[in-house]
C-alpha cells in the first residue's frame, strides 16, 4: 500500500525508458526491482535501454537476466518471458540527438513515457534536454538520481535547468532511503501510538542520534567516491531526509503535499552547521585504494551536531553521523530521553541508562524501547531492559526501495521523493562545512571512527553501538 496519493486522478505511465541500463545500478538495483515488479503483476508496460553500448535487444535481454540471477531472486520464467518480450534497446550517445530520435521511434505511441536517470550526473540536463527536443516530455515523468547537485548553487542550477522543460510534478527525485520499509514505519511508530507522540519534545528528548555505518571500505568505486566522499554520498541526502521524517509534525492530511510540507518545515528549521561541530575521518588504507588520489582528503567518514529552531526541538541537539570500514554495517536512529528525578530509594544512579527508543532500520528492521525495571528480589535496584520484537517480526518483507520507489512514480505519486524546497535546504544546512572544514582525522578499519567524533557528543553520552569510553581517556 502506497502511503498516500493525492484526491486528482493521474495516468500510470505507460513506458519506462531506463537511461544507463548497461551501468552500476541498474546492474544492482533497476533491473531485479522491474522483475520483481512484473513478478506481482505491477509493470506491465514497454520498457526500453538506452546506452552507448553496440547491444541487441538480446543482449540487454541477457544482462537482464544475468543482473537478476546474480541478485538471488526466486526465478519465476514466465514473468521474466513477459518482461522481456516488451524489452527493447536503444543504442546511442546522450551527446548525440540522433540517439533521442530512434527513442522517439521505439517509444510507439506512449503518451506518459517514465524516464530513469541512471546516469551520471553530468549528463542530468543534457538527456533532459535530448528528451524534450525530441518532442517526448508532454506528458512525462523523470526519475532522478542522486546526488542532485553538488552543492547549493549547482542544485539551484539543476532544478532550473530541469523546470525549463518539466514542471515540478513530472520530477521524482529518488532516494531510496525513503522507500525503505523502516523509514515507512517510522511515521506509524510515531504518529499511531499515543504514547509515543507526546514524548517527541524537547520537553522529555535529550538528544537524537542517527547513524549510518558501513563495515566495508569504497571497494572498487575509489575513483567515484573520491570525487564525493561521506558528506555528498549520503549524509547531504539519506541522513537529512531522516532528520525530516523523525523531526516532522503530523501532516495535516494524507495527502502527499502535507507530509513533504511538514518535512520541508523541518529542513527550514535546521541551522547550518558550523564547522566547530563537524568532524571528518579517513580510514586507513584509503589512499591506496584504486582511482583515489595519493593525497586525498576526503572523508569517509562525517559526524556533526545539528540544531533546529522549531517549538519542537529548540534545545535538542540531532548527532549525525556515516562512515565507512566501521566496526558494523548498521542504520539506526536513536532518541535519547532525559533523566529522571533521582528515585528516593537511590542514592547513585549515575549508571542507569536513560530510556531511549532506538529504531533500526539495517542490518533489521524494528523499534525497540530501553526502560528500567527493579531487579527482582530484595533490593530495590533498577534495571534497564530493552523491549524489542522477536526476531521473525524484524524482517524486511515488504517491496525493496527501488520496487516501491519505481511503482510509485509510475503512478505518479511523489510522496516518497525528495521535494525541491527539501533538497535545497538539506544543501544549505551542509553548505558551509563542504569547504570550511578541519582536514581529516585517521581512524582505524573496524573502529568507530575518529576520536573527535565523540567529543562531539560529550555533553550529550555516548553514540549508540560505541562501547563505552575506557576510564581516564578524558573523554
Ligand atoms: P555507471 O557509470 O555504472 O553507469 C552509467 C550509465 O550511463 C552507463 O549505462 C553508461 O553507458 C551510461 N552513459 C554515461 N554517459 C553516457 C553517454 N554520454 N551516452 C550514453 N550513455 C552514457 O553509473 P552508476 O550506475 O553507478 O550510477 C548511475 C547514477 O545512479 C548516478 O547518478 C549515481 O550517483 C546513481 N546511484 C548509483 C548507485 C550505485 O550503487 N551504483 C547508488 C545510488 C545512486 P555506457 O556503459 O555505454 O558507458
Amino acid at each position: 500500500m502506497p502511503l498516500s496519493s493525492d484526491p486528482q486522478d493521474k495516468a500510470r505511465s505507460d513506458l519506462l525508458v531506463m537511461f544507463g541500463s548497461s551501468g552500476d545500478l541498474a546492474k544492482k538495483k533497476l533491473f531485479p526491482a522491474i522483475y520483481r515488479l512484473e513478478c506481482r503483476g505491477r509493470l506491465g508496460v514497454p520498457v526500453i535501454g538506452v546506452a552507448r553500448n553496440d547491444w541487441t535487444d538480446a543482449d540487454l535481454h541477457e544482462h537482464c537476466r544475468a543482473s537478476i540471477a546474480e541478485c538471488g531472486e526466486d526465478w519465476d520464467q514466465d514473468a521474466f518471458e513477459r518482461l522481456i518480450s516488451r524489452m527493447t534497446y536503444v543504442c546511442g550517445d546522450y551527446n548525440d540527438p540522433t540517439t533521442f530520435e530512434k527513442l522517439r521511434t521505439a517509444a510507439g505511441a506512449a503518451q506518459h513515457p517514465i524516464f530513469h536517470f541512471a546516469i551520471p550526473p553530468s549528463m542530468f540536463a543534457t538527456v533532459a534536454d535530448g528528451i524534450a527536443r525530441a518532442g517526448l516530455a508532454s506528458g512525462a515523468r523523470l526519475i532522478i538520481e542522486k546526488p542532485f547537485g553538488r552543492d547549493l548553487d549547482s542544485a539551484v542550477e539543476l532544478n532550473t535547468t530541469l523546470h525549463e522543460k518539466f514542471p515540478e510534478s513530472a520530477i521524482f527525485r529518488i532516494d531510496h532511503f525513503v522507500g525503505k520499509e523502516a523509514l515507512r514505519s517510522l511515521l506509524v511508530t510515531r504518529f499511531a501510538n499515543a504514547i509515543v507522540e507526546p514524548l517527541w519534545t524537547r520537553n522529555f528528548v535529550s538528544s537524537v542520534k542517527i547513524t549510518m555505518a558501513e563495515s566495508f571500505g569504497v571497494e572498487d568505486r575509489g575513483n567515484f567516491y573520491d570525487s564525493v566522499g561521506a558528506m555528498r554520498d549520503v549524509v547531504q541526502n539519506h541522513l537529512l531526509q531522516m532528520v525530516a521524517l523523525l523531526g516532522m509534525e503530523q501532516p495535516v492530511n494524507e495527502h502527499s503535499k502535507a507530509l513533504r510540507d511538514e518535512k520541508a518545515k523541518v529542513l527550514e528549521a535546521c541551522r547550518v552547521v558550523e564547522p566547530s561541530n563537524y568532524v571528518r575521518g579517513q580510514y586507513d588504507g584509503y589512499l591506496d585504494v584504486a582511482g583515489v588520489a595519493p593525497d586525498s582528503d576526503t572523508e569517509t567518514y562525517a559526524a556533526f551536531r545539528l540544531d533546529i529552531d522549531s517549538p519542537r526541538w529548540s534545545g535538542v541537539p540531532f548527532f549525525l553521523r556515516a562512515g565507512k570500514a566501521l566496526a558494523e554495517t548498521v542504520t539506526e536512529m536513536t532518541i535519547e530521553f532525559k533523566s529522571p528525578p533521582r528515585p528516593l530509594w537511590l542514592g547513585d544512579h549515575s549508571h542507569l541508562p536513560n530510556n531511549s527508543i532506538r529504531i533500526e532500520a539495517k542490518p533489521e528492521n524494528f523499534a525497540a524501547i530501553t526502560w528500567l525495571h527493579k531487579e527482582p528480589g530484595e533490593t530495590m535496584m533498577p534495571d534497564a531492559i530493552t523491549l524489542a520484537p522477536p526476531p521473525d517480526e524484524r524482517l524486511d518483507t515488504g517491496p525493496e526501495p527501488y520496487e516501491l520507489l519505481i511503482e510509485e512514480a509510475m503512478k505518479g505519486d511523489p510522496t516518497l521523493f525528495a521535494r525541491e524546497d527539501s533538497v535545497l535546504e538539506s544543501w544549505r544546512i551542509v553548505e558551509r562545512i563542504l569547504t570550511d572544514h578541519e582536514p581529516v582525522e585517521r581512524y582505524t578499519q573496524g573502529s568507530w571512527g575518529p576520536a573527535g567524533a565523540s567529543r562531539l557528543t560529550r555533553t550529550h553520552g555516548r553514540w549508540p553501538s560505541e562501547p563505552p569510553a575506557p576510564a581516564g581517556d578524558g573523554r
